[in-house]
């Protein structure tokens, strides 16, 4: 047992590297025996959660009070100093572990992934991948300097988009063609930058042996349980099952606002969104304090099983929310883990709307994940998978969302939870198709390097797949904005094959669902067994504990999109 590590929040943000790195040396001195080998994990895991609660405890303070100096600093220095040092004394351990080819049970999947990430390791990549940042730097300026002359003001495109939610056509047209006419403005710049990020994924993977920029991905992002191959299968499968469901969901939406045809400046998000709801739809009002959303959110979560009830009582109890909007805090919503203490933080920016409710669900479903993981020893096995991670906080609002009644304890009347629930519905659907371009058009792009590269050979390949999978809304006309449509998606650019997890996670959610409206307390039994596994068994196990399947075919969506259309056709009986 190390001795005098850090017991309390305050001195482990303080703690410093003369500190903690005689800890480092200690274990990287250690001789490694089966016998011993349990309580090196013990001892090293004391010392890596902290870290890891460190960051975490700096991330909550510097974006709870983005005016908070010290907070800042401190962060900083984490950055600086501490976590490259920190990197190259875990490295060593890890090599230490693997060196010794000892198997410490319940190891097994951490082990795999440390081999995998020790395989991939090319110091020759190290400038390369420092390279690929600054080129992701460099895309965000493009967009994040776009601005246009709308009405005698110059405004950001976040705020022009704005107006794709007006109910006045006309404005809503006028505002897409000012945008898009914007984003071509800069595309031979992004075109420019893509040549510079093939170069360089190309040089990469040649680096690290692979065939491809893909096969580097692909081992990077830990896949070891689906392949290109499964990817492609799972896109023919959205195409033959989804892609007919989401057509019929922008047909009735036409029909509803009187259109002839659905353009893209009728959506919300003017691409592949639902469109906004017609004129006069009343706006949903959840609550009018965060007392009233903590109150509500706990009762549902107590409908959907006591035990996570409590879980969110506890967080409420010991002070890890912060949930409000206000002045000088972050954007955005997200969960982190304590690890040291086994405890999440949730961080929402509630303003009184429906998306703050599911927010609030999403990120506690990631909260639910980390409680159940208290008695897993070593903060090695506590990595999940994006695409199981994500089933949890998924599976979370589908669960909850019976319960948005006022008369469950939620929030809403009988109708207006209704028409929530068929929106969230019609928006899970609508994603796979999208889902499944983004997919596709990565798959061809590092399949064929040559053609990937060029911008002329993309457009086109992107306009294809964009009229394969998203039949519904009518772009004639629009073709250069159409086509073009990959440079705006920045996983492409800056986080590449980062997006499937999504579909995958999604598919997961779906079946948990189902699961529940037949046997609720059986389905969230499964699902608390599997969030309790944490990252110590394979990706299929880890579905198959849930009551689920990782499967990405024709038969399994078709099941889950029937399923979600029938509770589509029952919820729209209640408006
Ligand atoms: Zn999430």
């Amino acid at each position: 047992m190390l001795k005098n590590l850090p017991s309390n929040p305050a001195a482990l943000v303080a703690w410093t590297w003369p500190e903690i790195e005689p800890y480092y040396q200690e274990l990287a001195a250690r001789s490694l025996t089966a016998a011993n080998v349990d309580a090196w994990l013990v001892d090293w895991s004391s010392v890596g959660e902290r870290i890891d609660e460190m960051y975490a405890r700096l991330t909550v303070a510097t974006s709870v009070n983005t005016a908070d100096t010290d907070a800042d600093q401190r962060m900083n220095q984490f950055l600086d100093s501490l976590y490259p040092n920190v990197t190259a004394a875990e490295q060593k351990l890890k090599q230490k572990l693997l060196a010794s080819q000892l198997e410490p049970p319940g190891f097994e999947i951490p082990l795999r992934n440390m081999r995998a990430e020790a395989d991939l390791f090319h110091a020759a990549n190290l400038p390369l991948l420092a390279e690929q940042q600054k080129l992701a730097i460099q895309y965000n300026k493009i967009y994040g300097a776009q601005t246009v002359n709308w009405e005698g003001e110059e405004i950001t495109l976040t705020r022009l988009a704005i107006n794709f939610q007006q109910p006045d056509r006309a404005r809503r047209e006028k505002a897409w063609k000012l945008k898009a006419a914007r984003q071509l403005a800069d595309a031979e710049a992004i075109n420019k930058l893509w040549a510079k990020f093939m170069d360089v994924r190309a040089s990469i993977a040649k680096n690290a042996g692979k065939p491809s920029y893909r096969e580097y991905a692909w081992q990077q992002k830990l896949r070891f349980d689906y392949t290109p191959e499964d990817c492609k299968s799972f896109a023919s499968a959205i195409e033959q099952v989804v892609v007919p469901a989401a057509t019929r969901i922008y047909e009735k939406r036409k029909k509803s606002l009187g259109l002839d045809t659905l353009r893209p400046w009728d959506l919300v998000d003017g691409w592949f969104s639902r469109p906004a709801p017609p004129t006069g739809a009343p706006t949903l009002k959840p609550f009018a304090s965060i007392d009233e959303l903590k109150q509500g959110v706990s009762t549902i979560f107590h409908k959907v099983d006591p035990v996570l009830g409590g879980y969110f009582d506890t967080l409420l109890a010991e002070g890890l929310t912060d949930l409000a909007n206000r002045k000088n805090k972050a954007p955005g919503a997200y969960c982190t883990s304590y690890p040291s203490i086994r405890r999440p933080f949730i961080f929402v920016n509630a303003v009184g709307t429906h998306d703050d409710v599911m927010t609030t669900l999403h990120e506690s479903g990631h909260a639910f994940h980390i409680f159940e993981t208290a008695g897993i020893p070593y903060v090695q096995q506590l990595n999940v998978p994006m695409e199981f991670a994500e089933v949890a906080s998924m599976g979370m609002e589908l669960l909850a969302s019976p319960y948005l009644t006022r008369q469950d304890g939620g929030f809403y009347s009988e109708s207006e939870a209704a028409r929530a629930r068929i929106e969230h519905l019609e928006g899970m659907i609508l994603f796979w198709p999208f889902m499944a371009v983004v997919d596709s058009f990565q798959q061809w792009v590092y399949e064929n390097p040559m053609k990937g590269t060029d911008p002329a050979a993309c457009d086109t390949k992107w306009g294809e797949l964009w009229d394969r999978f998203l039949p519904g809304v009518d772009w004639s006309g629009l073709e250069e904005i159409k086509v073009t449509g990959w440079h705006r998606k920045l996983h492409i650019h800056q986080v590449p094959f980062y997006y499937v997890e999504y579909g995958l996670a999604q598919l997961g959610a779906v079946q948990i669902f189902g699961n529940a409206l037949k046997n609720q307390a059986e389905a969230v039994a499964a699902y608390r067994k599997a969030l309790a596994l944490g990252g110590t068994v394979t990706l299929p196990q880890l579905f198959e504990a849930a009551g689920a399947k990782f499967a990405s075919d024709a038969a399994i969506l078709k099941t889950a999109v029937g399923l979600m259309e029938e509770v589509i056709g029952e919820l729209e009986t209640k408006i």
